[in-house]
């Protein structure tokens, strides 16, 4: 297996990251993680202006150009020879003698196997726990996740997909996923401390009578349907919050709809 290590194409194992880098000492870091599928990355431009977008934003400095970045990763999809995967870009801040000044940073690129969350979850739905939190630089795809890390221990001890964060009664997002509700007829999803993901703009893609708009935990427990997104888990189902179920408890019909366009539209991207 192979990734892009610094300036190069070389053998996973011989990939390094000196002990000091600040992305390590500080957490000072970005990435950003994408599929490919029939050995094409989807939806690449979205996902390379965010992750320049994040360097930019954190002035992390990346030296490759949008258009360089993108003939690495086709080379190291064609390298490793892995039709359906995972892409995972990390940009550090480098080695910095004072442990506290950016130098040329690390830039990494590896193409993993991937695995997607069982069907019984697509059938069934999951449970976030909610936690009352904001993620602190919502919009910047920063490697600092020490926090829902830390509290995956306790959703997993309830059973839960993942948490579902909210603060002063506004809905933001999963620690990991976007999320979307429908009440009478009306689709809706918050705008303001989240990361905007790639998954939830094809989302508003596909259906754009979406409102985007701020969303409450009131709005969100009384939901008949509601929804979450991201690139690894696509378009899940949400049918618990706790121990409150949401609407009739099961997966509704425009969320399955959407689950099946989403599905045409990927199958769509990954043949042009
Ligand atoms: N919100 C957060 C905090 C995330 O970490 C992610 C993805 O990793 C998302 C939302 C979903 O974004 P995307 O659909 O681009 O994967």
């Amino acid at each position: 297996e192979f990734c892009f290590a610094q300036d190069q194409i070389v053998t996973s194992q011989s990939a390094h990251l000196h002990p000091m880098d600040i992305g390590l000492i500080r957490g000072y870091g970005i990435f950003d993680f994408f599929r490919t599928s029939n050995y094409t990355p989807l939806f690449l431009s979205d996902y390379l202006d965010r992750f320049i977008r994040s360097a930019e934003k954190t002035h992390l400095s990346l030296k490759f150009s949008k258009l360089e970045l993108e003939a690495i990763i086709r080379e190291l999809i064609d390298k490793n020879d892995l039709s359906d995967g995972g892409i995972r870009m990390l940009l550090t801040g480098g080695v910095s003698d004072n442990h506290f000044s950016p130098t040329n940073g690390s830039l990494f690129i590896f193409n993993e196997a991937l695995d997607f969350p069982s069907t019984e979850k697509y059938e069934k739905g999951i449970k976030l726990l909610p936690i009352e939190h904001v993620r602190y630089i919502a919009d910047i795809k920063t490697t600092n996740y020490a926090f829902p890390v830390w509290h995956s221990n306790i959703w997993k001890k309830e059973g839960a997909e993942d948490v579902l964060y909210h603060l002063n009664g506004q809905v933001s997002e999963s620690s990991r996923s976007n999320i979307f509700i429908i009440k009478d007829g009306e689709i809706a999803t918050p705008d303001q401390h989240i990361l905007h993901g790639i998954t939830r703009k094809r989302v508003i893609e596909l259906a754009p009578e979406v409102k985007i708009r701020p969303v409450s935990f009131e709005e969100l427990i009384h939901a008949e349907e509601a929804f979450i997104t991201s690139t690894t888990k696509k378009i899940l189902p949400v049918t618990k919050l706790g121990d409150r179920k949401i609407g009739s408890g099961k997966v509704g019909t425009k969320t399955l709809q959407l689950i099946d366009s989403f599905a045409k539209m990927e199958q769509k991207s990954s043949q042009n």
